[in-house]
């Protein structure tokens, strides 16, 4: 459902990704790992086009891209494709919890006001929010101000979410009230891809696991291959500094 083939980008002749090359199915659950700077967040990036990548083509569901050859009118068709969930949940301080998932879909997906109260109060009862509906960012813990990012991506139905390292700002406590979130769309076959330094969980919510370094994925494969069966010395001793 996705292929990513030939992807390059750099910022000031620096290589952030260099010719990276992956196919993800529907489904598929990816997490993508790898020492900072590895050029994790330009890749996920690049799939919202939030980066422009320099060179490659790209394919999410039945949007194709060029990068050498971008419309406005292809940027924002392919944007559509995906969510991205933030480190720093990036909501709008400036509206409730509800407002921020309402927003976007009678801006973007022309949903009316109500047809938009309704679908945003389900998805914040999907994620156990739906008492903190008019509750500002401000009022909200940082694992609920996350919910409330999740559910926002939810409710535009993407072909794929994106999570950039969605726990870093989270204490331990409420690391795993969002961890348990995200591993609960796991189950309901979502098809994600989540950058994360929390190595149990993605050992245990993952179809397979990317190891990046130095803008490129050195290795990929499946959990169990990848957290006890690597081939690559260099994942090995990523990983060896988290054990
Ligand atoms: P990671 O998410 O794995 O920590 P990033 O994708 O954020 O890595 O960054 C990869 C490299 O690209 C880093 O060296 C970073 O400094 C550089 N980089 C990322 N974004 C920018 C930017 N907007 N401008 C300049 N350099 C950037
Ligand atoms: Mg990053």
């Amino acid at each position: 459902m996705i292929n990513v083939s030939g992807l390059n980008k750099s910022f000031n002749h620096f290589p952030a990704l260099l010719d990276v090359n992956f196919s993800i199915k529907r489904s598929e659950v990816i997490s993508v790992i790898g020492p900072s700077g590895s050029g994790k967040s330009t890749l996920l990036r690049s799939l919202n086009l939030l980066v422009k990548p320099d060179s490659g083509s790209l394919k999410i569901g039945d949007q194709q891209i060029t990068a050498e050859s971008l419309t406005y009118r292809q940027i924002a068709d392919f944007r559509r494709q995906t969510s991205m969930v933030f480190q720093h949940y990036n909501l709008f301080r400036n509206k409730t919890a509800l407002e921020n998932i309402t927003e976007i879909l009678i801006c973007a997906r022309k949903f009316t006001k109500k047809e938009a109260r309704e679908r945003g109060m389900e998805l914040l009862t999907q994620v156990g929010l739906s008492h903190k509906a008019d509750a500002y960012p401000a009022t909200l813990s940082g694992g609920q101000q996350q919910r409330v990012g999740i559910a926002r991506a939810l409710s535009v139905e993407p072909q794929v979410i994106l999570f950039d390292e969605p726990t870093s700002s989270l204490d331990p406590e409420m690391r795993r009230e969002v961890l348990n979130l995200i591993a609960s769309l796991a189950e309901r076959s979502l098809t994600m891809m989540i950058v994360t330094h929390e190595m149990s969980f993605a050992r245990d919510v993952s179809d397979r696991i990317f190891f990046m370094e130095q803008g490129k994925i050195i290795e990929q494969g499946k959990p169990s291959q990848i957290f006890t069966a690597s081939s690559e010395n260099r994942t090995r001793s990523f990983l060896h500094d988290f054990a």
